[in-house]
C-alpha cells in the first residue's frame, strides 16, 4: 500500500542477525512496534509529547479521529491502537488529500509551549519539511520503532538456548537486541531503559562473576573465517544488483504485508518476496570494493541482516494465530491464550527457519485484555 522508512532496527539487528546466524534462536519477533508520529516519508519519530502537551491527530477532513477508536485516552492511546487507528484511516480514504498520512495538529497550542517544550520537534520539521508548527499541521504516518523479540536471555542477560532456558555459557545480550521479555508483547513508551539499564547492569554483573571462573574456551581452527569470507563474497560480488533497490523493495513491501496488520496471504506473499531478495542479494554488486571506511560494504552487511530478521518477523508472525500486543493479525483479530499464551522461538537450520514454542512464565500478574 505504501512505504514507510524505519528510523530503528538496523544498527540492533546485526547483532542479533549474527548470533543467530551462528545457532542461536530469536525470539518472538513477530512483536514489532510501530511508533505512531513518523515524519511522513522520513520516519524520523515525533515525540509522544507533542500529544502529551495537546497535540491533536486529525483525519483529511479534519476530524480528531481517536475519539472514535479510543473515546476515553483519544491520542494518548497506546502506540499500537493509535498507529493502526491512522492505517485504517488511511485505507478508509481519510488521508490527507486521500493521501498515505495524517496530520498532527500543534497549531492550537501556545507556541511557547512548542517552543519552549518541544524544541526538538519544531527544529525537525522545520529542517525537513520546512513547516512552521505552531502554524501548520504535521504530516505523520506510522513508523517501525522497537523490537520486542529478540536473542533470548534470563534476567541476568545470559542467551538461553532453548525452551527450557539451557544457557549458552559466556554469551550474553542486553538492550533492545535482546528480549528478556519484560516488555512481552508490547513495549510501553519509555521502558526501553529498563533494557539498559537494569539487565545491561545485572548482565555486567553476572558477566564479570563469569570470567572470574571460566577458562578460555577452545577456538576452531579457523574462528574468524565465516565473517571473513562473508565480507569477501559481498566486496567481489560481479551480478548486477544495488543494496538500495533490495533495501527500497524490502522496506516497501514489508510496510505492505508484514506491518501494522496482517494476514495469512500477505505474510504467504512477504515470504516468497523475501525468497526473492534474498536471492538477488547475492547477486549485489558493489561499486566500492575497497576495505577502508567502506560504508557501501557496511549498507551491504546490514542489508543481509535485515533479509534475515524479516525472514524470523515474517515466520513467527504467519505461525501466530492470534492478536496479541503489537502484533494485529486481521484474520485472527482476537487474543488467544488458550493456544497462544506462548514464546516463539526460530532457528536457522540451512536455508529455512524452524520454529519452536516456549512456555510463559506468570508470576504475580495475570495476564487480562486491555480496555480503554
Ligand atoms: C527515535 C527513537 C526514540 C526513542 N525514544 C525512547 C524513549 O524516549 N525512551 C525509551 O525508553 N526508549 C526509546 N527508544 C528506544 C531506545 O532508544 C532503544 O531501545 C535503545 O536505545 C537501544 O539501545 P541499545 O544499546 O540496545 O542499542 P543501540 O542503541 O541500537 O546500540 C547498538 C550499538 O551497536 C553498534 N553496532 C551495530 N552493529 C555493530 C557491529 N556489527 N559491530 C560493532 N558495533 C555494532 C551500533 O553502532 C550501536 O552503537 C527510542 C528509539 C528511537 C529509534
Amino acid at each position: 500500500m505504501y512505504k514507510i522508512t524505519s528510523n530503528a532496527l538496523t544498527l540492533t539487528g546485526d547483532g542479533m542477525a549474527v548470533v543467530y546466524r551462528r545457532g542461536v534462536p530469536l525470539q518472538d519477533m513477530e512483536f514489532f512496534q510501530f511508533h505512531p508520529t513518523g515524519i511522513y516519508k522520513m520516519g524520523i519519530l515525533i515525540t509522544e509529547a507533542a500529544r502529551g502537551e495537546g497535540g491533536i491527530l486529525r483525519n483529511d477532513s479534519g476530524e480528531r479521529f481517536m475519539e472514535r477508536y479510543a473515546p476515553t485516552l483519544k491520542d494518548l492511546a497506546p502506540r499500537d491502537m493509535v498507529s493502526r487507528a491512522i492505517y485504517k484511516e488511511i485505507r478508509e480514504g481519510r488521508g490527507i488529500g486521500g493521501k498515505d498520512y495524517v496530520h498532527l495538529d500543534l497549531t492550537h497550542l501556545d507556541p511557547k509551549v512548542i517552543r519552549e517544550k518541544l524544541p526538538d520537534i519544531t527544529d525537525f520539521v522545520e529542517t525537513y519539511l520546512g513547516i512552521d508548527p505552531a502554524k501548520q499541521p504535521v504530516p505523520i504516518q506510522p513508523t517501525a520503532h522497537y523490537a520486542m523479540g529478540g536473542i533470548p536471555t534470563n534476567s541476568d542477560a545470559e542467551v538461553t538456548a532453548d525452551e527450557t532456558g539451557t544457557v549458552v555459557p559466556g554469551l550474553y545480550a542486553a538492550g533492545e537486541c535482546a528480549c528478556v521479555s519484560v516488555h512481552g508483547a508490547n513495549r510501553l513508551g519509555t521502558n526501553s531503559l529498563v533494557d539498559i539499564i537494569v539487565f545491561g547492569r545485572r548482565g555486567g554483573k553476572a558477566l564479570r562473576e563469569h570470567v572470574k571462573r571460566a577458562a578460555l574456551p577452545p577456538l576452531p581452527d579457523d574462528p574468524e573465517g565465516m565473517s571473513r569470507s562473508r565480507i569477501e563474497r559481498l566486496r567481489s560480488g560481479r551480478g548486477g544488483e544495488t543494496v538500495a533497490r533490495i533495501r527500497a523493495e524490502l522496506q516497501a513491501e514489508m510496510m505492505d504485508r508484514a506491518s501494522v496488520f496482517r494476514t495469512e496471504g500477505s505474510l504467504k506473499e512477504m515470504l516468497g518476496i523475501l525468497r526473492g531478495l534474498k536471492e538477488r542479494y547475492g547477486e549485489v554488486r558493489l561499486q566500492d570494493a575497497g576495505a577502508i571506511f567502506n560504508t557501501e560494504l557496511l549498507d551491504a552487511f546490514e542489508l543481509g541482516c535485515l533479509l534475515d530478521l524479516a525472514e524470523v518477523t515474517v515466520t513467527g508472525a504467519l505461525a501466530r494465530a492470534e492478536s496479541r500486543g503489537a502484533h494485529c493479525r486481521e484474520d485472527f483479530p482476537k487474543r488467544d491464550d488458550a493456544n497462544w499464551l506462548k514464546h516463539t522461538l526460530a532457528y536457522r537450520k540451512g536455508d529455512r527457519i524452524e520454529l519452536k514454542l516456549k512456555p510463559v512464565v506468570i508470576t504475580r500478574f495475570q495476564p487480562q485484555e486491555r480496555k480503554y
